[in-house]
């Protein structure tokens, strides 16, 4: 267990790596991912509770109101929360929470003077976002284009953030970020 509990913040646009980066991380015993609440419908293979809490939209405005969120954002049409009673547990509990999040939700953290280690993980270049985007297959064209654009704009805030990660070989970024967070290498 680390002595010493803090938000290790995951962003960076759409198509980057940041959920493989996040998988990898959330292996270890000391991470604690924090889940999100969503409106957007869950994908093929996504588990309610694991990957989002999923909610209807009036269960959401609901929650907006309860304060249950540290931050929330509308992102590509659908809404996105950050959920506060499980942050501040885990870090009570001297855990790493790792939070993966927008770049707006970030930056909303940022303001609000949220403590943590804030990494943007970049992709090597929007050529090869647009690559990976592509084949993951998820977006109409016309969504593609719009996170590809939103990603160029993206990428003009990662000078705010405490670390930049060029996820281009995945293993290299994972034992970054590990180092960053004192959760050491990886256990063979
Ligand atoms: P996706 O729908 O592809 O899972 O996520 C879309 C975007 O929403 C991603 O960039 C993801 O990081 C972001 N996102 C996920 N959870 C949250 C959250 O709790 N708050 C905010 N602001 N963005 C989030």
């Amino acid at each position: 267990m680390t002595s010493r509990g803090r938000m290790l913040l995951i962003s960076g646009p759409s198509g980057c790596g940041k959920s493989t980066i996040c998988d990898r991380l959330r292996e270890d015993p000391r991470v604690v991912y924090s889940v999100s609440a969503t409106t957007r419908p869950p994908r093929p293979g996504e588990v309610d509770g694991k990957d989002y809490h999923f909610l209807s939209k009036e269960e959401f405005r609901r929650r907006i109101e309860a304060g249950d969120f540290i931050e929330h954002a509308e992102v590509h049409g659908n809404m996105y929360g950050t959920l506060r009673a499980p942050m501040e547990t885990a870090i009570r509990e001297g855990r790493i929470y790792l939070v993966e999040i927008d770049v707006q939700g970030a930056l909303q953290l940022k303001a609000l003077d949220v403590p943590g280690i804030y990494v943007f993980i970049a992709p090597p270049s929007l050529e090869e976002l647009r690559h990976r985007l592509e084949g993951r297959g998820t977006e109409s064209p016309e969504q593609l284009e719009r996170r590809l654009a939103k990603a160029a704009d993206e990428l003009r805030e990662k000078d705010k953030y405490d670390y930049v990660i060029v996820n281009d070989v995945l293993e290299e970024a994972v034992a970054k970020i590990r180092e960053l967070a004192g959760l050491g290498k990886e256990p063979a």
